[in-house]
């Protein structure tokens, strides 16, 4: 991927397209954004440029000099086939490769250990081919606290060679002190017409495209996400799932309960266990996680349409594509309830998060969507 390829995030891209050509690039930067906006494919396009032998330096001929990877050299060669030796990609589930993390299971947390062994053990070594080694650490708001003081040694007097950038989608996790040390570059949502137009460009149906645009709120990678369930070895259809979930609450009645209850424990573990088939290196617990609140968020969207359907035009709304179920629903749960739901589902999206057991959620978030969980007013108070 050159710089100029990508759309969404002109302003961070100029950021770094100008360092360059100034020759003034901060040892360490970080990245801040929402998940899925870019900042992985930016950085990976940045350490191509710096690590490549011969940038093109105007490839437009017009307007302020834009540099960028030629695509050609032996250097991006070997950054497209993702075995460069001077490109470290720092993540969780590197521990398994950690003297210490064989066979552990895969962490919530940065483990140390892979921060001593991928990152300050490797920042002491010159880089193997070029004139730089480029760090690059996902999900740095996971990295705790001591593991960023060990990190801070590299941050306050990197080695020369070291260009580190920190990927971060919560900046409040990261402490002051590794702050102050990198320069940090904003990354916004994606428009929903670029996301319209990357899923189009798939192959995907317009309608479609446009409910994952809106449903992953401008996180471009969210929706591709979703929609490469499709192109799995054992394909699994996402949107026929958010369809049928959809009707299947318009529908549901008491005794149904446990039956869909099963239905989204299962459709939660068809979608994790196919993008654990696409990303072998990321944890499975994780990914069924992600599912699992894939789903809630589906429930969660579905209500807030239903208090926005009075005052929006119906074309704007999530489900615009299921309009009719939309229509139907909002007359039988007002503003008041549906707020009241997605309290509840907020609630349990944390519950994921601390592990509850799935089967509990999910029955939880339907037993609240049947039986609301407001005080019917009694009429002679
Ligand atoms: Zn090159």
């Amino acid at each position: 991927m050159q710089m100029r390829n990508i759309h969404s995030q002109d302003k961070a891209v100029a950021a770094l397209q100008q360092a360059y050509a100034q020759g003034r690039i901060p040892h360490a930067y970080l990245f801040v954004g929402p998940d899925g906006v870019g900042k992985y494919t930016t950085a990976k396009a940045f350490a191509r440029l710096l690590l490549c032998r011969s940038p093109i330096q105007n490839p437009d001929r017009s307007g302020p000099v834009k540099a960028d990877s030629c695509g050609r050299c032996p250097s991006c060669q070997l950054m497209d086939a993702g075995n460069h030796p001077d490109f470290v990609l720092i993540y969780k589930e590197l521990l398994q490769y950690t003297e210490e993390g064989k066979d552990r299971d895969a962490p919530l947390e940065m483990p140390v250990d892979v921060i001593r062994e991928f990152f300050i053990d490797r920042a002491a070594r010159k880089p193997v081919m070029g004139p730089y080694t480029v760090f690059v650490i996902d999900e740095a708001e996971k990295v705790n606290d001591s593991s960023q003081n060990a990190m801070l040694k590299i941050l306050e007097e990197p080695p020369s060679f070291c260009i580190i950038i920190l990927l971060c989608s919560r900046l409040e996790e990261m402490l002051p002190t590794t702050r102050s040390r990198c320069r940090i570059l904003s990354f916004g949502p994606v428009s929903e017409t670029v996301i319209v137009g990357e899923l189009t460009r798939k192959g995907m149906d317009a309608s479609q495209a446009l409910f994952w645009a809106r449903f992953s709120e401008g996180r471009l990678g969210e929706a591709l996400h979703w929609a490469r369930l499709k192109e799995s070895d054992k394909p699994v259809d996402a949107y026929e799932i958010k369809k049928e979930l959809a009707e299947r609450l318009c529908r549901l009645e008491p005794a149904d309960l446990i039956d869909t209850a099963g239905w989204l424990i299962q459709s939660a573990k068809a979608v994790g266990d196919a993008w654990a088939r696409q990303k072998p290196n990321v944890s499975t617990k994780d990914l069924f996680r992600t599912a699992e609140k894939g789903l809630l968020r589906m429930v969660l969207t579905l209500l807030a349409d239903l208090m926005k359907i009075p005052y929006s035009e119906e074309s704007s709304l999530v489900y615009s594509d299921q309009i009719e179920l939309v229509r139907h629903l909002s007359k039988k749960i007002n503003a008041e309830e549906a707020a009241e739901k997605i309290i509840n589902i907020q609630k349990l999206l944390g519950w994921v998060d601390a592990n509850v057991n799935e089967k509990l959620i999910f029955e939880r978030l339907l037993l609240n969507w049947t039986f609301s969980d407001i005080l019917p007013v009694r009429s002679d108070d």
